[in-house]
């Protein structure tokens, strides 16, 4: 059997990997001329690594990114407000939490596929239902015909917007710097994910190397994004912990990658016949929970199962039908974590310091284990 996806990201990539595992002939067209992903981190939670772990890939991507066991939120001058502690879950599931460069990952998942499967330069402009399976049209001029085709084309889903009419991004007036910059955090950071919370606006950095950190600030604005610049950046973190001046300081800005925070309202069907959205095209997240991807790369796997064992349609009902409610509740969860994060209320920051400072770790805990356990194993 055939399959034909459009998208080399993290979801194509990894559906690519899952689906050649079970035998099936697979192509991957992806729009970019070079797989070249932005200059930012990533963190790959455990249910991604157990994920990967059952293609053999959890060493090498635990070779080259670097382990977190603890998630700590915090004040702008990094005093502690709560703090998860990974290691439970590491013993678990027996794999941990790793950090690691968008690029790195890329590269392995690449290099594991094969650059055969990966057709570069194929930006798909157009699809059309025809009575035998579907009509490709490429920007290059190019055209194909595909009998089961996986949409893994991200956020904004040509497939979704052609051939299921969706197109319902929900924007939470929240943008987004991310960058990298060489520095060892000291030794107590080095295994922690540190988030910090002002008012409005939160920073977040992690050591994905041994002399690299990514970070990420997120700031919210009132109108339109370009109330806020880049060239501003130090201004609006001026009162956070010197770290994080230093880290945006160290960092060039043309260097920095600015993106507005959006996500897709959930949506009922997933998949019509022998086509399916996956990762982001069907379910994309604001980034809160640092589950997107993740939840990419589980539904790769559940995919690539129910594929194995039914017809085309019957096996995207399936995997809609086990991955729906934990996908839904991520975005739900993600949503509203976001607009807490970003409390601007003094009154409101003391009070949501407060409960999750007093919420005990038995119910995060509890959280993150759903969270953490696949749907199929
Ligand atoms: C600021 C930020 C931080 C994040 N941090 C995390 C994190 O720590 N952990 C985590 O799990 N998730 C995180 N995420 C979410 C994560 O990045 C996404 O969920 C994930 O990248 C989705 O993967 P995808 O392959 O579905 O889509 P994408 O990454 O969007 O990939 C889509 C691919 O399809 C290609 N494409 C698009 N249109 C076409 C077309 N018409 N023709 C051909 N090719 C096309 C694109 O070039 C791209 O390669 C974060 C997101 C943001 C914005």
């Amino acid at each position: 059997m055939k399959i034909d996806i459009i998208g080399a990201g993290i979801c194509g990539l990894t559906t690519a990997i899952a689906l050649k595992e079970k035998g099936f002939d697979v192509q991957v067209f992806e729009q970019a001329k070079e797989i070249k992903p932005v200059g930012a981190g990533i963190i790959i939670a455990n249910n991604a690594m157990q994920v990967f772990e059952k293609f053999g890939l959890k060493n090498i991507i635990a070779k080259n990114g670097n382990p977190i066991s603890c998630v700590k939120i915090s004040k702008p001058n990094l005093d502690e407000i709560s703090k998860i502690n990974l290691e439970y879950f590491e013993h678990k599931f027996g794999v941990g939490n790793i950090a690691i460069s968008r690029g790195v990952l890329q590269q392995i998942l690449s290099d594991r596929l094969g650059s055969e499967s990966i057709i570069l330069d194929h930006k798909l402009n157009r699809v059309i239902k025809s009575t035998d399976g579907f009509q490709l049209d490429f920007e290059n001029g190019g055209q194909q015909k595909s009998n089961i085709l996986l949409a893994a084309d991200g956020l904004n889903s040509i497939i979704r917007k052609n051939l299921f009419q969706i197109n319902s991004l929900r924007k939470t007036n929240q943008l987004c710097w991310r960058g990298i910059t060489p520095y060892q955090l000291p030794l107590k950071l080095r295994n922690e994910l540190n988030e910090a919370w002002g008012k409005g606006d939160r920073f977040g950095f992690v050591q994905i190397s041994k002399s690299e950190v990514y970070w990420f600030a997120v700031k919210s604005f009132v109108n339109k994004r370009d109330e806020l610049s880049v060239n501003k950046i130090d201004e609006y973190f001026g009162n956070y912990h010197p770290i994080i001046k230093e880290l945006i300081s160290l960092t060039p800005k043309e260097k920095i990658h600015t993106d507005e925070l959006i996500d897709l309202k959930p949506i009922k069907n997933w998949s019509s016949g022998n086509v399916c959205l996956i990762g982001d095209a069907a379910h994309a997240t604001t980034p809160n929970m640092g589950q997107g991807a993740c939840q990419a790369i589980e539904d790769a796997y559940v995919l690539a199962e129910c594929l194995g064992k039914y017809s085309p349609e019957k096996a995207f009902r399936n995997f809609q039908k086990i991955r729906f409610q934990k996908v839904n509740q991520v975005v739900k969860t993600s949503w509203a974590l976001g607009k807490v994060a970003h409390f601007e209320n003094p009154l409101a920051v003391n009070l949501r310091n407060r409960i999750f400072r007093l919420t005990p770790e038995s119910v995060n805990r509890k959280k993150l284990d759903k969270i953490f356990n696949l749907d199929i194993n």
